[in-house]
């Protein structure tokens, strides 16, 4: 089978397929300016997209009633990480009651990949992955989550509350 195609004397030139491509966008331009209520795209940033709520966008370390991180630092999350991109130093807690509880707990954001892998490995609730998926920086080291970002930052109003309690815990022997 012969692979040459019979190329027409117009298309040879270049002019019409650009004068074509001029009209559409101007066509498209001017149908957007007078009619922007049927524009399909988003004046960002004035307009935010909402994505669904089952949109997996920043992390958030949850916490418990009295303030504290909900994370019992089991390593569950950074061991099923498949970006490796979960560090975590584990504890002792002065309470007995309390399991262990991360004293640094960091996420490498430009490493992850935001498969929901550490939210689904989680006994206790402690981690989530939020409807946020803005993450601005000026350099790498904006882009490692502490523990005050991902529990403590401003838009999270003092933290989100973990869905699963102690009390209810030690009840259940467990
Ligand atoms: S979302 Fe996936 S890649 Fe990102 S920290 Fe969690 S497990 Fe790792
Ligand atoms: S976030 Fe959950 S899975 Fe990860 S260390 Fe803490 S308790 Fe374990």
């Amino acid at each position: 089978m012969s692979v040459v195609q019979n190329i027409s004397r117009l298309s040879k030139w270049y002019l019409p397929g650009i004068i074509g491509g001029l009209i559409i966008t101007m066509r498209h331009l001017l149908l957007n300016l007078f009619n922007r209520k049927q524009m399909t795209t988003v004046n960002y940033p004035e307009e935010k997209y909402e994505y669904s709520p089952r949109f997996k966008g920043n992390h958030v370390l949850t916490v418990k009633k009295d303030g504290s991180l909900r994370c019992t630092a089991c390593m569950l999350c950074a061991t099923n990480c498949p970006a490796d991109c979960i560090k975590i130093v584990a504890s002792e807690h002065a309470d007995p009651t309390v399991e262990k509880y991360p004293t640094t707990y960091e996420i490498d954001m430009l490493r992850c990949v935001f498969c929901g892998f550490c939210e689904e490995a989680c006994p206790v609730d402690a981690i989530r992955l939020g409807p946020e998926w803005q993450t601005p920086g000026v350099s790498g080291s904006n882009f490692i989550y502490d523990i005050n970002t991902l529990a403590y930052r401003s838009n999270l109003k003092g933290g989100i509350l973990s869905h699963v309690d102690d009390e209810e815990r030690h009840k259940a022997g467990i």
